[in-house]
C-alpha cells in the first residue's frame, strides 16, 4: 500500500510503498476513503507536538471502509485510551494520561489502508457524503466540544474561520446563536464564507464588532489574539482556546480577565463527544466546504492550510481527488 510517513522534524512527509497494515485483535482493517488535513497536522511536523517514534503516517480525520464488513466508519484523533487512570475514570478520557492518538502515536490515514481500535472507531451512515464527513471528525469533534465549554453564549465570536470554525458557525446558528467571524485581515474568501454560512459580522481579528460577545473561541494557533478576544468578550464572558498548540500568550494586565472573565483550553475529545456531534451534525445539517487533493499531494495540501490559500477543510482522497 501506498503511505505518505513523517520521518522527522521539518522534513515533508515522503511517498512510500509498504506491506497492507495487519489488524490485531481488537482492532479494524480499514480501506481509507478519505482522510482530513488539520492544523494540528502542521504542529506535528514542526515539532510543536512532539511525535515519539518516527516514522509516522500521519491523519486522523479518517473515513473508511471495514474490509472485513463494507461497514463505513469514521476514525478520530483519540485513538485509545488505559480506562484505569483518574481521568478515564472521572469520564474524561480526553485527558486519559495513557492516551494514544491517530496519527502521532499510531498510524494514521495519510495512506491506503490504516488499522484502528474497534471501540474508538464511529459508525457513518451511507448517507454521509464521504469527503465532506472527513472535516467533521476532528474540527466538527473537538470544535464542538469546544462550543460546549462556552455554555449558552449567545453572541459568539469564532477567532481563525477555518475547517473547525466554518463547521461550527452552521451549528452555532442552528443553536439560534449569533456569530462573529474573525479572521486574518484581508482573508476576504474567509469572510465571504463566514457571512454565506450566517455570521452576522465578519472581519479582521483586531476590529471590534459594536456588540460585545457573550464567549469566543480561538481557533488560531495566535497567543496574541488571547487578550484581543477577552477585550471583546462581556464580563462573566468565556474564552476558549481550541487548538493543541499556540504561540506564546503575551502579558496583559489582570483588568482583561477581572469580572469574572473565563479563560480555558479545550483538549482531545471523548468517544461521547463524537456520538453526540455526529448525531447532531445531519440534524442542522452541517454541510463542509472541501478541497481535495490525492494522496500524493498531502504536503501541498498542507502547505496551503499553512498559507492560508485554502477556504473550508482540506481533505486527501487516496482513490483520486
Ligand atoms: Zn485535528
Ligand atoms: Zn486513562
Amino acid at each position: 500500500m501506498r503511505a505518505m510517513v513523517f520521518e522527522g522534524v521539518g522534513r515533508p512527509l515522503r511517498a512510500v510503498q509498504r506491506p497492507v497494515s495487519r489488524a490485531a485483535p481488537g482492532q479494524l482493517l480499514l480501506r481509507v476513503e478519505a482522510c482530513g488535513i488539520c492544523r494540528t497536522d502542521l504542529h506535528l511536523l514542526d515539532g510543536e507536538v512532539p511525535i515519539a517514534d518516527p516514522p509516522r503516517v500521519l491523519g486522523h480525520q479518517i473515513v473508511a471502509t471495514v474490509e472485513a464488513t463494507g461497514a463505513r466508519v469514521g476514525v478520530p484523533w483519540l485513538a485509545w485510551t488505559c480506562g484505569a487512570c483518574v481521568q478515564c475514570r472521572a469520564g474524561r478520557e480526553n485527558l486519559c494520561e495513557r492516551a494514544r492518538f491517530t496519527g502521532r502515536d499510531i498510524d494514521g490515514g495519510f495512506a491506503d489502508y490504516a488499522v484502528a481500535d474497534e471501540r474508538f472507531c464511529f459508525e457513518l451512515t451511507d448517507d454521509w457524503p464521504v469527503v465532506q464527513s472527513a472535516p467533521l471528525l476532528c474540527a466538527g469533534l473537538i470544535g464542538y466540544r469546544a462550543l460546549r465549554m462556552c455554555g449558552d453564549a449567545h453572541r459568539l465570536g469564532l477567532y481563525g474561520f477555518g475547517a473547525a470554525a466554518h463547521i461550527l458557525a452552521q451549528v452555532a446558528r442552528w443553536q439560534g446563536r449569533e456569530v462573529y467571524a474573525f479572521t486574518r485581515a484581508g482573508d476576504e474568501a474567509a469572510q465571504a464564507l463566514a457571512r454565506e454560512l450566517g455570521a452576522v459580522w465578519a472581519g479582521a481579528s483586531e476590529e471590534r464588532p459594536a456588540q460585545q460577545l457573550d464567549a469566543a473561541i480561538i481557533f488560531a494557533p495566535d497567543g496574541a489574539l488571547v487578550p484581543i478576544a477577552l477585550d471583546a468578550v462581556v464580563a462573566g464572558g468565556t474564552v476558549v482556546c481550541g487548538g493543541i498548540h499556540m504561540s506564546d500568550i503575551p502579558a496583559f494586565g489582570y483588568e482583561r480577565l477581572w469580572h469574572e472573565r473565563v479563560l480555558r483550553s479545550v483538549a482531545n475529545l471523548t468517544r461521547a463527544d463524537a456520538s453526540e456531534f455526529l448525531a447532531l451534525a445531519p440534524r442542522v445539517p452541517v454541510r463542509t466546504h472541501v478541497t481535495t487533493y490525492p494522496l500524493e499531494a498531502v504536503n501541498e495540501a498542507l502547505g496551503d492550510l499553512r498559507a492560508g490559500r485554502l477556504t473550508g477543510a482540506a481533505v486527501i482522497v487516496p482513490e483520486g481527488a
